[in-house]
């Protein structure tokens, strides 16, 4: 099996996965994000207990890759703190921009490294990125 197959079943997996889609009860933070180039709207829910993620969950539509991208984000983020679901925004984020490159240092994103071959793909770029810049916004929200 090609590694590109491998990428691409984990993104078909994580995509159709309802694990993630769901309403947060209790949630402390709901955000939508949105990628108006594509048509991808998610609505980010967190439930954030002393500073630290406690559950995470989000609902919407939206391409394979902007799905895909938000349900890896929240399988990593789920019991992060929030300054550690931060940084993690960053480097996917600096991944897609390709600025980190090197297989090593993008290892803290697990699968979500899957989507680096995205940054190949302009157009889908924005798909990919939508879910973390969500987060990141949500983060400094319930920082404030
Ligand atoms: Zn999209």
């Amino acid at each position: 099996m090609e590694l590109n197959d491998i990428y691409t079943e984990i993104i078909t997996e994580h995509s159709t996965s309802t694990r993630n889609r769901r309403h947060l009860e209790q949630a402390s933070v709901s955000l939508a994000g949105k990628n108006p180039s594509c048509g991808d709207e998610i609505e980010l829910e967190l439930l954030i207990d002393h500073g630290r993620i406690m559950d995470a969950s989000f609902t919407g539509t939206g391409c394979a890759i902007s799905l895909a991208s938000a349900s890896m984000m929240i399988d990593l983020i789920k019991g992060k703190s929030l300054s550690e679901a931060k940084s993690l925004a960053e480097l996917f984020t600096a991944m897609i921009q390709r600025k980190i490159t090197n297989d090593q240092d993008l290892e803290p994103l697990e699968e979500a490294a899957a989507l680096k071959s995205i940054s190949n793909l302009p157009a889908r770029v924005k798909c990919a990125a939508m879910p973390w810049h969500t987060l990141e916004t949500a983060v400094e929200t319930s920082n404030a």
